[in-house]
Formats: C-alpha cells, structure tokens, sequence
C-alpha cells in the first residue's frame, strides 16, 4: 500500500493494513501473516511521524531439523519521515532524542511493504527451533535425531570392531 503524504485534508491519519510475505532470501523459507497499523502525523510541511505496531504470525521451518515451526511477533515502530535529499553527514542527523529513525524521502510516498517487512525482519528471534531440546538432524546420514537414533555416533571408527561391522553390513 502507498501512502501519499501530501493528500493531507487531516494532520493525522491512520491505517490497517493485511499483508502477507514471503522471504525466501533469509536462512531458510519465511511466510509471514501481518496485521499492522500505522498513525501518521504530519509536524511541518516537510516532516512527519509514523508510528505502529505490526503482529504477524510467522511460519518457518526449524534451524536445527527443519521442521515447520510457527511465532508470534508483536512489534511496535516509530519514524521520522523528512521530505528531502539524505543528508551526506548521515550520522550526526540519524541520531534523534527518541531513537526513531529517520526515512528520507525525495518523493512523498511512504511504501507500507518497505517499513514492514523491514520490522519484520528486525522483529525476528535469532532462532527458530521447532523445540529447545531439538536435536537437529545428524550430520553424517542426516536422519531426524529426534525421531530416530542413527548409528552414527555410537561407533568409533578408530576401533578395529568398527571397521569389522563395516565388513559385515
Ligand atoms: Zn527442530
Ligand atoms: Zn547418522
């Protein structure tokens, strides 16, 4: 959804938004079910303030065994947004009181999808694990370890009966 900043009747404005994404450029395949709001409130001609909250149901598969696992996220944002070139000095202008940070926009289009897939993405764990005593797949034979017990780790395959059970099979 795009947003006209300029098509002001009223200083503030608020939107609901249902989107659903997809990554598949992240570590492994995400679907994402987001519900989101965004207030938009303008100060000056060329500034604004957006702030949100998106929730968004997340499915992806296990980064032990691969899984599906599914999340919740709730997530709040708050931005700066100013009608004008990125400054060249960008770190002493990106620093704000209130940590929300700046979008600089030579057009007067803010894109929904851009804010929130990127809150999405800052919004998600470090790990996804179907459980946290999963025990990923084994990675000899690749088996579930979960669901079964390969043989992989019980031999030793220095000792001389390891190899005699090789001859054997
Ligand atoms: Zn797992
Ligand atoms: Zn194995």
């Amino acid at each position: 959804m795009k947003i006209l900043l300029t098509d002001n009747r009223n200083k503030n404005r608020s939107f609901d938004i249902e989107e659903v994404f997809q990554f598949s450029d992240v570590d492994a395949e995400l679907d994402a079910k987001v519900v989101a709001n965004f207030l938009l409130s303008q100060q000056t001609e060329d500034l604004y303030f957006l702030t949100g909250n998106l929730k968004a149901t997340v499915a992806t598969g296990c980064d032990r065994c691969g899984k599906k696992v599914e999340f919740d996220v709730d997530q709040n944002f708050r931005y700066q947004i100013r009608l004008e070139d990125e400054p060249q000095m960008v770190s002493e202008y990106n620093c704000t009181e209130d940590d929300s940070e700046v979008l600089y926009l030579s057009d007067p289009v803010v894109e929904t999808s851009e804010i929130l897939s990127e809150q999405l993405l800052l919004s998600l764990p470090a790990h996804h694990f179907c459980d946290e005593a999963c025990k990923g797949l084994c990675d000899r034979c690749g088996v579930n370890l979960n669901e079964k017990q390969c043989k992989c780790r019980e031999t030793n395959e220095n000792s001389p009966f390891a190899v005699l059970k090789q001859l054997q099979k």
